[in-house]
């Protein structure tokens, strides 16, 4: 039987400031289980393409105007950013975004507002980012801006963890970061999906480590998708190896 699926992007238009057509008719799926990767230079509209799924256009200026996305079947076009967590969708926005001024463990904690099923429970979540996270366990203590780059893209998926997501948009997680530290984060990634079943679309300019992920990609030009295809596919592509892998 067919994949079920957590995620559909049908034909989404977005325009900034009510003039600047950014996306241009973009559809896209997401398995259940499955990671999808959007890729593409600066500016092809990747984290547009995200804010857009997660409602958090409205703070830019930006509008769907066109097209509908559906979360488990649900159209969301409607529903807070907020509400979207509540229902299992979250997003780690670009640049981490952990509180400075917080300590690791205070920013986990942070993550788990949406919850309403107690202090246990929330405990019990926290060691299980620990267990995914040794490194956030060592530094649970210490106040986030202190810590690496690596350390807070951590810290920002381990908070985003902390709503029991079934599905995480993550943007560009290798921004910034040493390239043993993007392996260890996108090994991290694969195993939250394959021990903790959580789905991720994720947008990247890194296309061959995100290629080596995922397990079906979309590249964006311009507000399009111009290629889409499995992974270990795109990676073959001419196209794809001499305009984003750099040989050809
Ligand atoms: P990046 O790697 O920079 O995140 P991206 O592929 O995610 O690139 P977007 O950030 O989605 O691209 O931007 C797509 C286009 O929309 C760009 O041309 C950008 O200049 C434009 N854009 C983004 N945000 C706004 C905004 N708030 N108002 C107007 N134009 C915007």
């Amino acid at each position: 039987s067919p994949a079920e699926t957590i995620l559909e992007v049908n034909n989404i238009e977005v325009i900034y400031d009510h003039v600047i057509l950014v996306l241009k008719g973009v559809s896209l799926t997401v398995p259940r289980g499955g990671i999808v990767a959007i890729l593409g230079a600066n500016g092809a509209g990747k984290t547009t393409t995200l804010k857009a799924i997660s409602n958090l256009l409205g703070a830019e200026r930006g509008d769907v105007t066109k097209g509908n996305i559906l979360f488990k079947g649900e159209e969301v076009q409607s529903l807070s950013p907020n509400d979207l967590v509540r229902r299992g969708c979250i997003q780690v926005m670009e640049g981490r975004h952990c509180f400075g001024h917080l300590t690791i463990e205070e920013n986990l904690l942070t993550g788990a507002f949406t919850r309403k099923d107690g202090a246990a429970a929330i405990k019990d979540d926290l060691e299980l980012v620990y267990t995914y996270f040794p490194r956030l366990k060592e530094r649970r203590s210490s106040q986030a801006g202190y810590t690496s780059g690596g350390e807070q893209q951590m810290c920002a998926i381990g908070r985003a963890l902390m709503s029991r997501p079934e599905m995480i948009l993550l943007d560009e997680p290798s921004m910034g970061l040493a390239p043993q530290l993007v392996e260890e984060i996108f090994d991290i990634v694969k195993k939250l999906n394959s021990q903790e079943g959580v789905s991720f679309l994720l947008a990247e300019q890194n296309t061959n480590i995100a290629l080596r992920y995922a397990t079906y990609g979309y590249i964006l030009e311009s507000g399009r998708v111009v290629l889409d295809g499995e992974g270990a596919a795109l990676r073959e592509n001419e196209d794809v190896k001499e305009f984003y892998l750099g040989v050809g």
